[in-house]
């Protein structure tokens, strides 16, 4: 049987990824990264590759605890992986999945959720919050206007827009100007991997649970996930999601709570894989003879030690 995460109902959301990034350096000093210049864009399902992507991003997550334990901390080591990612899946869209307001452009004040990885204050100013995502555009890139009553974004290159059928922000996430501090991401990916750790430690210690436990509580703002009734063959659920960083989060979620597979680490090289049953300890045949060995040997030497 092939371990795969359900998603029960029709999951589905269009995200955008371009062909290269690049990082670049902002006036702050911070490093962002940015699709190049020549970059062309697809659309893709992060559903579609629910499992790799969310196994990826763990992998940054874990790599990024472990540097933290690091004397040196270097992080430039992150910089390659973060980089496959972002040209594999895009970028997160945390301008929209941040924030509470749903149009963000055009708005005077952003309410940020809570636990958010861009800014520790409650309220931003409107302005403020969407320089810190186009650090670097030149003048004519995007303008903001109003037609009707209604706020608009117009860009000075080919790439989706939804004339409001979807957020205005959209039209400025799916755009080559639209970029996301390296930090932010690793963050993102860190509160995954942390949140998973903590998941490991209560379901290992199942047997003193008496009553259900929340793990991490508040930490998850999925508030903004929309859906549609429609029909083609049958009739089906479509759900609209804000973010990549939500899409993640709902796999994550799922993955975590299917009944039919068990995500775990091995005991061996502590790599996060995909089980069958918890008796599963290991994530291939070669982690486990290696722990087999490594047992038989103990045993030799602890008999040794006897005699
Ligand atoms: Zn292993």
């Amino acid at each position: 049987m092939e371990k795969k995460i359900s998603l029960k109902g029709s999951f589905s959301t269009d995200w955008i990824r371009y062909s290269e990034y690049e990082y670049k350096t902002a006036e702050d000093g911070s490093t962002y990264i940015i699709p190049s210049r020549d970059a062309v864009f697809s659309m893709y399902n992060p559903f579609d590759v629910a499992q790799e992507l969310l196994m990826d991003l763990m992998k940054i997550g874990d790599m990024a605890i472990k540097l933290e334990g690091d004397s040196n901390k270097n992080f430039e080591t992150l910089k390659k992986p973060l980089m496959i990612f972002v040209r594999k899946y895009g970028l997160l869209g945390l301008i929209s999945a941040s924030a509470y307001n749903r149009n963000i452009i055009g708005e005077k004040n952003i309410l940020m959720i809570e636990n958010n990885h861009i800014t520790k204050k409650e309220i931003i100013n409107a302005e403020e919050y969407v320089n810190m995502f186009i650090p670097f555009i030149n003048e004519g890139d995007i303008k903001i206007g109003e037609y009707k009553n209604k706020v608009y974004l117009a860009k000075s290159e080919d790439s989706p827009s939804f004339y409001g059928k979807r957020p205005v922000v959209m039209d400025l996430i799916f755009s080559m100007f639209y970029s996301e501090k390296i930090d932010w991401i690793i963050d993102f990916a860190k509160l995954i991997v942390k949140h998973f750790n903590q998941l490991l430690m209560f379901r290992n210690s199942l047997n003193y649970l008496i009553e259900n436990v929340t793990i991490m509580a508040g930490q998850f703002h999925a508030e903004k996930i929309g859906f549609t009734i429609n029909q083609l063959d049958k009739t089906f659920i479509a759900w609209q999601f804000d973010s990549l960083k939500t899409a993640i989060e709902t796999i994550y979620a799922f993955a975590v709570t299917d009944e039919k597979i068990i995500l775990n680490r091995c005991s061996n090289c502590k790599e996060i894989f995909i089980a069958k049953s918890d008796r599963e300890k290991y994530c291939n045949t070669s982690c486990r003879n290696r722990a087999n060995v490594r047992k038989s040997r103990n045993k030799k030497s602890s008999s040794k030690k006897e005699n």
